[in-house]
């Protein structure tokens, strides 16, 4: 076992990293299933991603290429602090900023905009890892319902949202059904992202600390948006009152998640990627665009 700063790699002692990787297994055999663990206290508060944590530690090794981001940022409080835990804890590995070079990617909120393949795994934070909660309070009546895949309530919440705005208004944590079965909560990304873990060719594990639960999407599984025939699931447009679609004021991408903000002198809305990476890949590639032309 190597040792760092008092600590074993990974912080997480050989028995807790077993019993992760046990549920990983056992939440990969079964798409969508919740496997309840142990989930062992972080010196960090339960909700600050403690789950998507205890599933990196218990599965980066030496030599991997790990990436933080919080709200597709890597430089925000929560993806730092993460990212300093794992690196201190952790000797060997190595971290980055490119979405590309990753072999590991722990996310809060989105997944990254460049397609994610094969070789790479990601680990989403999930604060609440049953979509039934809002309809049924027992866990035991839920775990009945998630093995009949009674989901009938649900779409009936579905059903009222549209009778009262015409729309369904769940703007994040989509309620997705895996393979045929388990509908999950796919963490707090916006539906613009949902479609990214439908026959996605990496593996996408879901942590919950605080619950104490993990749940997968394999590669090349099916991750289908519930949804009525006549009402389909869609996403976010982005567009603006004549109908076109709005435009990163960065690098000019029309394709990508937009954050909005108000310019503080003009008070004018701005839009820009979300997703920082993404962003400067756009504008690395419209300049060298530009000098090619010059
Ligand atoms: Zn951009």
């Amino acid at each position: 076992m190597s040792q760092n700063n008092g600590y074993p790699f990974g912080f997480l002692d050989e028995y807790a990293k077993k019993e992760v990787r046990r549920s990983v297994l056992k939440a990969i055999a079964l798409p969508g299933y919740q496997v309840p663990y142990s989930s062992r206290e972080m010196p960090m508060g339960r909700g600050f991603g403690t789950g998507g944590l205890q599933l990196t530690l218990a599965l980066i090794g030496p030599g991997e290429v790990l990436k933080v981001i919080d709200q597709g940022s890597d430089d925000s409080v929560n993806a730092v602090n993460l990212r300093s835990f794992v690196e201190l804890t952790c000797p060997g590995i190595a971290t980055t900023a490119k979405t590309e070079e990753a072999s590991l990617i722990q996310s809060r909120h989105r997944i990254p905009e460049k397609a994610l393949n094969d070789r790479q795994l990601l680990v989403l934070q999930v604060p609440y890892p049953d979509p039934l909660s809002v309809v049924e309070p027992s866990e035991d009546r839920r775990k009945a319902m998630h093995g009949e895949a009674d989901y009938a309530r649900l779409l009936v919440k579905l059903y009222e949202d549209i009778v009262k705005f015409k729309e369904i208004t769940i703007s994040h944590r989509y309620p997705t059904r895996i393979n045929g079965h388990y509908i999950i909560d796919p963490s707090p990304i916006p539906r613009f992202d949902v479609p990214k873990l439908h026959q996605s060719a990496a593996l996408a594990l879901l942590g919950a600390g605080r619950e104490k639960k993990i749940y997968a999407v394999p590669p090349y599984t099916d991750a289908v948006p519930i949804a009525f025939d006549d009402i389909p699931f869609r996403i976010e447009d982005f567009n603006d009152d004549q109908g076109r679609r709005r435009t990163c004021q960065r690098c000019g991408c029309q394709t990508s998640y937009l954050d909005e903000f108000i310019d503080s002198t003009s008070g004018e809305k701005l839009y820009q990627c979300s997703d920082i990476d993404w962003c400067n890949d756009q504008l690395t590639a419209t300049q060298h665009l530009e000098e090619v032309d010059i």
